[in-house]
């Protein structure tokens, strides 16, 4: 399985073909007789809420997959191949934030497949109560600033909010 498009064959190198397997072209080793299927990647994001605030980091001064330098975004990344999402969800969020979460203590809002930059993701986001989390907020390597915004404080700021998906914003909130 890959997340991209392959043109060689990454167990013997030959450079690959075309074959329908399963109602879809895919690339093909004909050395290896194998077709390579491509998924969607799972990453894992976390709204931690207080009252009517959530948690925003603002994305160190370089460029990263999901933001430009000076972006405010939702603490997550990738789980690793042997985490479930919410290990790699609170994971993410300890080392970009400081705060230390149970997984049990995340609740699923929404899964949807998202393309993004030319990658193609489910986005699982989770909430999480501030009150449910433990430690002192801390900025990791990747970000460069934490603070809570209220939805009023992004739509007043859309530039640097850009990236936080207002449908699932939406989603921390009802209640
Ligand atoms: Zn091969």
């Amino acid at each position: 399985m890959v997340a991209v498009e392959p043109e060689f064959c990454h167990q013997c190198g030959a450079e690959l073909t075309e074959r329908l397997v399963h109602g879809r072209k895919r690339p093909y080793c004909p050395a290896c007789e194998r077709p390579f299927f491509r998924n969607a990647v799972p990453s894992a994001g976390v709204f931690v809420r207080d009252g009517d605030a959530v948690l925003l980091m603002q994305q160190a001064d370089r460029d990263s997959e999901w933001a430009t330098g000076g972006e405010w975004t939702l603490p997550g990344g990738h789980p690793e191949y042997d985490e479930s999402p919410r290990e790699g969800a609170v994971r993410e969020l300890e080392e970009e934030t400081g705060l230390r979460a149970d997984p049990d203590d995340l609740t699923l809002l929404s899964a949807p497949h998202s393309t993004h930059r030319g990658y193609h993701y489910y986005m699982l986001t989770y909430l999480l109560g501030y009150d449910d989390a433990r430690g002192e907020l801390e900025p990791g390597e990747e970000a460069s600033d934490l603070r809570f915004w209220t939805p009023e404080e992004m739509d007043a700021d859309t530039e640097n909010t850009r990236e936080i998906d207002r449908r699932r914003l939406s989603l921390a909130f009802d209640d």
